[in-house]
């Protein structure tokens, strides 16, 4: 079954008397476990599209579903909720917090959530920021890290909380081209070991070439939706 479903999801964005169709009546499924480039010139709608993936905006029309349910059917709070315990975030510009060290940063999506005790926040923290290959900078603060290593902490703090997807608006974007590799090689690694699906946008080449779908939107439409062997 897609683990997201959305149906002829159109945003209009108005100011004053404009109106911008952002997207328009845009359909796509996705499959547990996809690693998917969303590709398309400047202003197609590949942000918009993410967000409202990720419930931080609501279409104008259409319906969002995610594993069998409508988010029409959730109230607000049971939005959110979900959009904290099931959805993460990677993005362009990485948003750590500075006057946090590197494992606070990894630990904040746990701490804000309360599930856990905090010794087992500490030890999924350590194990995450392993993962993305950061074990000896745990005690760092964002600012003595690399543009790399600081998204790398990102992933660490988009995977800590065990998402059902992690959405990523253009990640390599302020990074070197050899630099986006890795970073789009380690999301691959990721996403082969956990089944975490992916959905990411991207301008770069080098990086559409690791996705294994490539879904492509121009004036807010899908062009073409192509899948890799
Ligand atoms: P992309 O991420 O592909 O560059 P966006 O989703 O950011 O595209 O934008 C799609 C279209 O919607 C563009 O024409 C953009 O100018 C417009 N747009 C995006 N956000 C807003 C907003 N908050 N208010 C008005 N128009 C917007
Ligand atoms: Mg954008």
């Amino acid at each position: 079954m897609a683990i997201l479903k959305l149906s002829k999801i159109r945003r209009i964005y108005r100011k004053g008397d404009n109106e911008v169709v952002a997207l328009s009546g845009l359909d796509l499924e996705v499959e547990k476990g996809e690693f998917t480039a969303v590709v398309g010139p400047s202003g197609s709608g590949k942000t918009t599209l993410l967000n409202i993936i990720g419930c931080l905006d609501s279409p104008t029309s259409g319906e969002v579903v995610y594993d069998g349910t409508p988010l029409k059917a959730l109230g607000e709070k049971a939005l959110a909720d979900y959009r904290k315990r099931h959805v993460s975030f990677v993005f362009q510009s990485y948003n750590l917090i500075p006057v946090l060290t590197v494992r606070e940063n990894v630990e904040l999506p746990l701490v804000i959530e309360k599930r856990l005790k905090p010794a087992e926040i500490k030890a999924r923290a350590l194990e995450v920021i392993a993962e993305v290959g950061l074990a000896d900078k745990a005690d760092r603060f964002p600012r003595e890290l690399s543009g790399g290593q600081e998204q790398r902490v990102a992933i660490a703090r988009a995977l800590v909380k065990e998402p059902y997807v992690i959405l990523a608006d253009e990640p390599t974007a302020n990074l070197d081209s050899h630099t986006a590799e890795e970073i789009v090689e380690l999301m691959r690694k990721v996403n082969a070991e956990r089944k975490t699906t992916f959905i990411f946008s991207t301008h770069d080449k080098l990086v559409m070439q690791h996705a294994r779908r490539v879904v492509t939107i121009r004036d807010g439409e899908l062009v073409s939706d192509e899948r890799k062997e």
